[in-house]
């Protein structure tokens, strides 16, 4: 038994900031992987939104992000995100994140679909994920009062008499107590076919908050990369939203274009779907607007592209939609604190209302550092909390491949791009059957909320597209808790 202050499930952006941020309160980070692996930060390309460039302010920033979110984004939320943006960067600079700069020595911002203005900052053109982590994972090493433990992999969470989160069960039966828990356990792009995501991320934190009742919003809206590389690998590389921004194009086979380069991410992964189902295909030219320079502008890019024979300087990248980002998740109130005592949730794995039914590109890092930052403020200053002993619990079961990969290939068809009731309730069906067959395991709980939300929600909105419901209705979000609806707000 291990018994520490602050425990933070998961080592990614949110999870490595939490901690940083955290001291001189201890805490300790488990990571099912190595830090730095199994971890969607670590491929993020695109960079940080933050409004800093003159002319821009938190206020449009907000606006933009209120407008992708199709109706459902909390307007506060936003407003919060895009307030405290500007500082959580100086923060990471700080860090030592080499953010790209202009030659008289300003941040660089590049623009990305649906913003109004230029305001990513990226580093070395597609690498900040990579930049970033680095920067935090050196800086959690030394820091005294953080203590990683890699390859450890929580399955279940701990509960008190009471009911307060005390800690977590991990893999083997090893159990950590904490006073605190924090979940940063990132997305569910693992629980499709074709995804963007580290395939470890099956939406274990989800998972895990949802079995004991936490409540879990919007879990419906999954956002669909539109122009990731098909080249047959798993996960598919990422040709990132900033080579549009730099003037590449969609167009089919036929190199005729047909959607709006830098429309928001739902309505080019639809047009790509539709494009590709139809038999036309769907390609990325970037030929003309990168050129000679792609290999330096966009080095992850091209050597995504080169390893597969496919040189993008020369030939347009075929491009298909991809799993890429949950909007929904845990539902937490602005202070990353979720309905259930002692437990809280950061980064992907959390739904704070930024978002809504669709994500701004690049405002996901953002709102990791900006609600990691908050968390950190209340745990650093509230009083401390001292949870009874852990009642027993015991590890739902892992998830063997072959119904791994009949699950991800279920999701694919149908809960991905194009959704209609017939294929959701059969896929609901089948998840059933399946724990029925290989126990509740936690892929198949956050699968079922996914498809049951989706199932419920009769309408198109965002990232949820129902062949059978194409229209919209009243805007609402969707709290489910203890697996039932139990509200629906405008
Ligand atoms: C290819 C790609 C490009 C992207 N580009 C951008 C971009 O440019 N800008 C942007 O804003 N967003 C981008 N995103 C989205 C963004 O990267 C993620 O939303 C964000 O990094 C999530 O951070 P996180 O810390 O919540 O999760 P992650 O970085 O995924 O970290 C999750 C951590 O939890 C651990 N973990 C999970 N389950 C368990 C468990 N049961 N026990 C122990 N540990 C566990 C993992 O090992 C990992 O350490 C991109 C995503 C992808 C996949």
């Amino acid at each position: 038994m291990n018994k520490h202050s602050v425990l933070i499930v998961g080592a990614g952006l949110a999870g490595l900031f939490l901690a940083l941020k955290l001291a001189p309160r201890r805490c300790v980070v488990l990571s099912q992987a190595p830090v730095g692996q199994a971890s969607a930060s670590s491929w993020a390309q695109g960079g940080l939104a933050a409004a800093l460039a003159p002319g821009d302010n938190a206020a449009l920033h907000a606006d933009d992000t209120v407008k992708a979110g199709a109706g459902l984004v909390d307007p506060a939320v936003a407003r919060l995100i895009a307030d405290e943006g500007p500082a959580r960067v100086l923060d990471l600079i700080a860090l030592g994140v080499p953010f790209d700069r202009t030659p008289d020595g300003a941040l660089a911002q590049s623009l990305e679909a649906a913003h109004s203005r230029p305001r990513v900052v990226r580093v070395s053109g597609d690498l900040a994920g990579r930049a970033i982590m680095d920067a935090l994972t050196s800086a959690a090493r030394a820091a005294p009062h953080i203590e990683i433990i890699e390859n450890k992999r929580a399955r279940a969470l701990l509960r008190d008499v009471n009911g307060r989160v005390c800690g977590v069960l991990c893999d083997g039966g090893e159990t950590f107590e904490a006073d605190e828990v924090v979940l940063a356990t990132g997305g569910v792009g693992g629980l499709y076919a074709v995804t963007t995501n580290p395939v470890e991320a099956m939406g274990q934190g989800f998972a895990m908050a949802a079995r004991i009742g936490a409540l879990i919003a919007d879990p419906e809206f999954v956002q669909f990369h539109p122009t990731a590389i098909d080249i047959g690998r798993d996960p598919a590389p990422l040709a990132t939203e900033a080579l549009r921004g730099e003037g590449a194009h969609i167009v089919n086979g036929a190199g005729d274009a047909f959607v709006s380069d830098l429309a928001a991410r739902d309505v080019v992964a639809r047009a790509i779907h539709i494009e590709r189902q139809a038999g036309r295909g769907a390609f990325l030219d970037a030929r003309e607007a990168m050129g000679a320079h792609f290999p330096d502008a966009f080095p992850t890019v091209f050597a995504a592209c080169m390893s597969a024979g496919l040189d993008p300087r020369t030939a347009p990248i075929p491009i298909a939609p991809a799993a890429h980002y949950h909007m929904g998740g845990i539902a937490t109130d602005v202070w990353g604190r979720t309905s259930i005592e002692g437990l809280w949730a950061v980064g992907e794995c959390a739904s704070t209302g930024a978002h809504g039914a669709n994500r701004l590109a690049s405002n996901s890092l953002l709102e990791a550092v900006v609600f990691a930052g908050r968390i950190a403020a209340r745990l650093r200053d509230d009083a401390p909390q001292s949870p009874r002993a852990p009642e027993p619990t015991t590890a739902p079961p892992s998830l063997a491949d072959q119904p791994r990969a009949e699950l991800r290939k279920l999701m694919e068809a149908h809960a991905g791009v194009v959704r209609d009731g017939a294929g959701l309730g059969q896929a609901l069906a089948r998840v059933h059957a399946l724990s029925e067959i290989h126990g509740q395991a936690n892929a198949l709980v956050a699968s079922q909320l996914i498809l049951s939300a989706a199932f419920a929600r009769t309408e198109s909105r965002g990232a949820h597209f129902r062949s059978d419901y194409p229209d919209d209705h009243a805007p609402h979000r969707t709290f489910i808790a203890a697996g039932r609806d139990v509200a629906a707000a405008s």
